[in-house]
Order: C-alpha cells, then structure tokens, then sequence
C-alpha cells in the first residue's frame, strides 16, 4: 500500500517535473497549475503558493487552486501576526500540522483563517532562496483532519523547491528581459568581445558603423579602424596596449578614432570592462561617438588662438603689439637683474613723417599699404641686427635691441636703422618717399622700466620731429620743451576743477526687444581755445599723472547728477562710466562710490562700470578687491574692448563681471573678415558659457546690427544706433526711441534668430 502510494506520489512529481507547461508559463501561472497537481495528486480540498514580501513583513498569495474551484488568490497576510508559525518555517522544511488547531505552529491561524474556511489539517513547505525563506507551499486539508505520511511530507517539500526554482528562473528571465531591452534600445554602442573579436553588438554599435551586425561580427577592432590613430601611433599597436590596460584595471575609458564600414571616419570615447560570466573573462566595450564635441572643442580651441593671436598681433602687420611690448622689455630688464648684471637696452621709437598726408591724399587702404611694406622692411632689418619690432599703433613702431643679442656694435645701431628707413616704397604707379622721425632711450640712464623708456623715446621723437632731424636721444632738457603736452597736462587740472569736462552719452540697445538698456557715459572736454577735446588725446595725460583720480571722480558724481535728471524727464535707465586701469588701484574708490550710493539709495543698480582687461595686470590683488567690493553693491560690471587685451580664459573665471564688449575693431568688418566673425561668434559662445551678457560696440550699419542679432548677441552700441550725444540731446533721443523706434528696431531681429528669455 505504501509502496503504491510513494510510486503514486513519484509519478506525480515526475509528470508536473517533465511538464515543459510548467517552464513556457509565467511564474503565478506556473504555480496555478503547481497547485492544481497538489490538490489532485494529495487528495486534498486546497493548495495554495505564497511569496513573502522582500522585508518579510507580509506574504501574499499569489496562487491558490481548490477542488471546488472556490476561493480567490491576492489574499494578504500580516507576518506578524504569526510569530510562532514564521519561527518554525525559519527552522524547518516543512511544516506538518495534522491538528492544526491546536498545534502551537498553526493555532494563531484558528480565528482569522482556519475557523472560516474550515481547515483542519495544514501541510505547508518552504521556498528558500540563497537559504533565506521567500514563500511556502501550502496544502490543506478541510472538512476531515488528515495524518500527513512520509511521502506525502517528502513530496510537498520537492514540489516546494520545484517553485523556487521556477521563481529563480522567472527571476533571472525578467532580469534578462530588462538587460536585453537595453541592449538594444540604448543609443550607446554595446559591443561584446571574444578572442580579439566582436561576438555580439547591438543596434547602437551597427548604426554607428554604418553597417548591419552580421558583417560586424567576426571583425577585429582594428578592422574598424584607420591605420593611424591621430596621435601617430598605428591603430594596430594601440590597440593591443589598450586592451592589455584594461584587462589589468578591469575598467578603463579612453579615446579612439573609428573608421565606418563606407570609410568615414569618427571620434568615439570608448570604456573596455572586463567582467567574469561562468568563470569566464568577458571583454564588452561601451562606444560612444563623440565627433560632434571633438569638433566644438577643436573649434573653440581654434578661436581661442585666434584671439590670443589678436590680442598680442597688430592685425595689419603682423607684428606684436603694444600689449606685449611692455612685458617684453620689463622681462628683459628683469632677467638681468636676477642674473645681477645690469645690461644696456636701447629703444627705437619711430614716427612716420608724412603719413597722415598720405592717409589723407591717397586713402586709407593705400596707407595701410605703405604700413605693411614699410614694416617688412622695417622688421627685417630690425631682425637681422637681433632686435624685436612692435607696432604700438596708428604709424608708431617701437624696436627694442638689447646688448647680449645684438650682432652689432651698440653704438652703430642708430646709423644702421635712420639708413634703412630712408627709403622708396613704390605703389603701383606711386613712389613714395618714406621717412621717420626716432626717438631713441637707453636703459639703465633713461628709466628703470618700459613706461618710462617709452615715455623718453616719445620726448625724444617729438625732439627730433621738430627739428626736422632724423633721430634724437632722449635728452632730459627736452622734457621741459615738450610745451604741448605738459601746457594740456596743466590745464587738464584746472578744466577739472572748473567744469570744462562734459559727459556724452550712447545708447545700448537690446538685440532681442530693440528696447534701450542703458547708456554709456563718454567724457569730453570743452577746451577754451581748442573746442572739443576727444577723451583719446587727453586721457593718456590723465593716466600717466595721478589726475585721473579726480577725473573718475568727477565722472562719477556727473552720473549720479545725470541719472536724477533723466528720471525727472522719465528718461530712466543705468549709466555705465568708464574706470581707467589705475582708477582700480586707488583704495579710496570704493568709498567713493559706496558715500553715493548711500546717499542716493533709489540709484542703486542703476550705475554700471566698464574696465579693461589691462585693469588687473598691475595690482591684479588689489584690483581685484575693488571689483569685488564694486561688484557687492550690485554694481554691474563689464570687460570693456573685449578681445584686445589679454583674452585669458581662466581669469574671466575669477573675475566678478557681468558682462563682455566685444571690441569695436572686430564688429566693424566682421561682415567681410572671416577672422573677425569667428571671433565674434566666440565671444559670443564665450559669453554664454561663463553666463556673461555680451555686447557689441561700434555697429555702424543695419547689416551688422541683424547679423549680431542672428548670432545671439544680446546688445549693441554703435553709430548705426546712435552716436555719443550731451545730456539733453539724449534725453530727446531716447523719449523718441521709446515712442517710435524700438518697435521699428525690433522688426529687423527675424523671430528664429531672437534669443528665448
Ligand atoms: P570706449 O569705452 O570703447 O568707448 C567707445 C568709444 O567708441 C567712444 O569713443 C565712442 O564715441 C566710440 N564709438 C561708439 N560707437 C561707435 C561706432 O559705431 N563707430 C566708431 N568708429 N566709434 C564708435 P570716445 O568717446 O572717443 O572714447 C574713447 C575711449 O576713451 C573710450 O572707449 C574709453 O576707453 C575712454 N573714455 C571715454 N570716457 C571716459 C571716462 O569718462 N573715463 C575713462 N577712464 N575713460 C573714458
Ligand atoms: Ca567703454
Ligand atoms: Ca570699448
């Protein structure tokens, strides 16, 4: 009997065992028909799978099968609630309760579960998984109590690790289901490797390579590469190093130059894992194609030079400019002086004669012409005795020759150079007679630096001009001759004290609303005898003695008056005032500023400042201090001539400004100089990385104006808006613009090409 009941049993296990049903059904169905073959093969009224919640506080039935095809699944049951009978699953395989109301297992079921449904004998085994239990079989007997036998108890606990192994399985198929969903829908490149080859790719890896999987596979990467990775190393080589790398670190990312199936050719940044599967190394490599951002980064890497090239060459000739003058000659300077030697160097400064002569007669590009040639005739010879040439501006050139590198006599060099600028430069059928007056200092008896040998050069040039010699060298008499400047220096004082100075004002414009967002403040001087005084003649003056302190001053309580003035006409708008590189020294500025601003306190926002790069190059700390201190009352502050300076981008960082000028120089041909509009278009990408408003100055035409507008400028200045006007006339101006203008301005900006926001 027994031994027909175990074979009984036996069949029944080897028949649900063998049922492929069991393993092409999702797991609750799966355990349905577990069930059913419990109740059927047991003779019992119901059996049922439960699953315990991953904390274990809960267990839930997700499925049941009764003879009478009563009862629901989905029941919950609080673990809790059953502490004795969770004790004993931990500790047991199966649980074999006969009275299962009064076994101590099972009795805490009486009440809320047996009683109703009439359960008398229960037969419960575990499902573990890695020795944890995770849910139970159970089988229950109703209506008459049942004494479970040996076979019957074995039977339950195999049938019970039958569910867990189907559990595992429908595990590891979701999970296997969610990896390969992402194997083929990510735009990532996933490659799987196998001795050398590609063994699996998904669709990413086929689209990249332009081509489908079946002729991807098999291919080594080097069949998928060009023969030379752009670092000049074969592809080959390369790839063989990478791979040993990654197989130690296990991990490794790095870049690679891939070639397409039709030849082209991409950037890609790929990451080598090497993971172990079934005791088995396994190398996959994630690809990505990164050619769109190895463009961008060339092309701002281009930019960038460019504009570093622009910010130290003079774009006409070549040459450097006066920006790199001065660290040049202070460097030479410097070294001698570390080296404790103190070395003669000489300074060349060169006027043209006739220029502005032949500027006027023949054209400007006739005279750019003649700076051109003369600058090669110029240099040559400069750098054949082992000098350097600079062009400081406008027909100014400075050579600076110092004694170790000269292959010259020292003594011989003004011979040499006053020769070879006597000379004919002919154009097309024009000859004309070039000529020059020089200026020449010495360091150590002239100067101790840069500044003040150019400063003696510019004497002696001026010395030699008026007497219509050819060189001169610096004499300290001369000084006191130099009447011109030293007469406006003079006056510069006075015409501060007693309000000769008047400011202009220029509009800036909005290149998305057209609106007005503010003016900038441009200082004049209303000389007695000599009328209108542009701030470029007598600013310099200013700056080299310390009247420029009280000329900002005077700048800056003149906007403070101005603004309350446009707010009584309902003229509202910040002023931007011009602070020069040593305003940004002076310790008491900020004082200054701060006494205004507490006594205005409805201004505050509204005054805006604009310095140079060259602000920060003498006291970089101290200016710095200010800037911040500026910038901590809210004042807005901007990088004035933008691209002419020093154009660094790690000090942009540092710096507290909100906002860039781009350079007037770049904007006004940007429409023809190619160079000119790459820089433009930098900056302006520039600007928006660093979040910087950006500005562009000296817009003289319409086509500028859209063209600036198209490429995401967010505001202009220029003629082509308005030119610089006094107070008042301003004031019409922009009343008018508001009423009539902007809306005319705004229709030229095309609506794709206006920025969000
Ligand atoms: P900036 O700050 O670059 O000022 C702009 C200059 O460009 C002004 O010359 C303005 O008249 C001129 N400008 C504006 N739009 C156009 C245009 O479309 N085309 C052309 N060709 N030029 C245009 P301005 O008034 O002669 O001033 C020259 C420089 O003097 C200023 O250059 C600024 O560096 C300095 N400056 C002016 N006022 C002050 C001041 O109050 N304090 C200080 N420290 N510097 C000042
Ligand atoms: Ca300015
Ligand atoms: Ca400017």
């Amino acid at each position: 009997m027994a031994t027909a009941e175990n074979r009984r049993l036996d069949d029944a296990y080897i028949s649900l065992v063998t049922r492929s049903q069991l393993y092409d059904l999702k797991f609750e169905e799966a355990a349905v028909l577990v069930a059913r073959e419990c109740v059927d093969a047991l003779s019992v009224c119901r059996a049922s799978v439960w699953l315990l919640s991953d904390d274990q506080s809960q267990m839930r039935c997700v499925a049941l099968h009764t003879k009478k095809g009563d009862g629901d699944n989905g029941m919950v049951l609080d673990t809790r609630a059953f502490p004795r009978y969770f004790d004993a699953l931990l500790g047991a395989r199966i649980i074999d309760a006969s009275d299962a109301f009064n076994d101590a297992r099972t009795s805490e079921f009486t009440e809320s579960y047996l009683a109703p449904l009439n359960i008398l004998s229960m037969l419960d085994g575990t499902i573990r998984r890695d020795g944890r239990v995770c849910g139970i079989l159970c089988v229950e007997s109703t209506g008459r109590q049942r004494n479970w036998n040996t076979d019957e108890k074995t039977f339950v606990a195999s049938v019970a690790d039958l569910v867990t192994q189907r559990l595992i399985a429908a595990e590891l198929e979701s999970s296997e289901k969610m990896y390969r969903a992402l194997f083929d829908n990510t735009n990532v490149g996933i490659a799987v490797f196998g001795e050398g080859q590609f063994i699996e790719v998904n669709p990413a890896i086929c689209s990249l390579f332009g081509a489908p999987a079946e002729q991807i596979v098999g291919k080594t990467p080097t069949d998928v590469s060009p023969e030379f990775q752009p670092c000049g190393e074969l592809s080959s080589t390369k790839a063989m190093r990478i791979i040993e790398t990654t197989i130690k670190k296990r991990s490794h990312t790095f870049e690679w130059l891939h070639q397409k199936i039709d030849g082209t050719q991409f950037h890609a940044e790929i990451t080598g894992n090497v993971i172990s599967a079934d005791d088995e190394e396994v190398l996959f490599a994630l690809i990505r194609d990164i050619s769109a951002r190895k463009e961008a980064e060339q092309k701002a890497l281009i930019a960038q030079q460019q504009l570093e090239y622009r910010a130290t060459h003079d774009p006409l000739t070549g040459l450097m400019n006066r920006g790199q003058f001065h660290p040049y000659v202070n460097e030479l300077i410097d070294r001698h002086k570390r080296e404790g030697k103190t070395e003669r160097i000489s300074l060349f400064l060169f006027d043209l004669n006739r220029f502005k002569e032949i500027n006027d007669t023949l054209g400007h590009s006739m005279g750019d012409r003649v700076l051109v040639r003369l600058s090669v005739i110029l240099k040559n010879q400069v750098q054949e005795i082992g000098g350097a040439l600079f062009r400081l501006g406008g027909d100014e050139f400075v050579a600076v020759f110092c004694e170790s590198r000269c292959v010259e006599p020292f003594e011989s060099l003004e011979q040499i150079i006053t020769q070879s600028m006597r000379t004919t430069i002919d154009l097309d059928d024009i000859s004309v007679e070039m000529g020059a007056s020089i200026g020449i200092a010495m360091y150590p008896d002239n100067g101790a630096d840069s500044h003040e040998l150019l400063r003696c050069a510019d004497v002696a040039m001026y010395h030699a001009k008026q007497n219509e010699g050819t060189s001169s060298w610096y004499d300290p008499a001369n000084d006191m001759h130099n009447k011109r400047r030293l007469a406006m220096m003079v006056e510069l004082g006075s015409a501060i004290r007693e309000d000769q100075l008047t400011l202009h004002f220029q509009p800036r414009i909005s290149l998305s609303t057209g609106q007005i967002t503010g003016c900038e403040a441009l200082v004049r001087w209303k000389h007695p005898r000599l009328g209108m005084v542009s701030p470029g003649e007598f600013l310099p003056l200013a700056e080299m003695s310390d009247l420029i302190h009280p000329l900002s001053e005077w700048v800056l309580h003149k906007v403070f008056a101005t603004l309350a003035e446009f707010e009584r006409v309902g003229c509202r708008m910040p002023i931007a005032l011009n602070l020069s590189p040593r305003n940004l020294t002076d310790l008491q500025l900020v004082g200054k500023v701060e006494a205004l601003l507490d006594a205005n306190p409805e201004m505050a926002g509204m005054v805006e400042i604009e310095i140079t790069e060259g602000a920060l190059i003498n006291h970089p700390q101290r200016a710095l201090q200010n800037l911040n201190a500026l910038n901590d009352m809210s004042i807005p502050i901007a990088i004035d001539d933008f691209g002419t300076g020093y154009s660094s981008l790690s000090y942009l960082k540092k710096l507290p400004v909100q906002a860039l000028k781009i350079d007037r120089s770049f904007v006004d041909d940007m429409l023809n100089d190619r160079s000119d509009m790459v820089i433009v278009e930098s900056v302006i990408n520039l600007a928006r990385n660093f979040s910087l408003q950006v500005v562009a100055e000296g817009v003289e035409n319409e086509q500028t104006l859209k063209a600036l507008s198209a490429l995401g400028c967010d505001e202009a200045q220029g003629f082509h808006i308005a030119r610089p006007m006094p107070a008042d006339d301003f004031c019409k101006w922009a009343l008018d613009y508001m009423r009539n203008g902007a809306e005319k301005m705004r229709a030229l900006f095309s609506e794709p090409h206006r920025r969000a926001g």
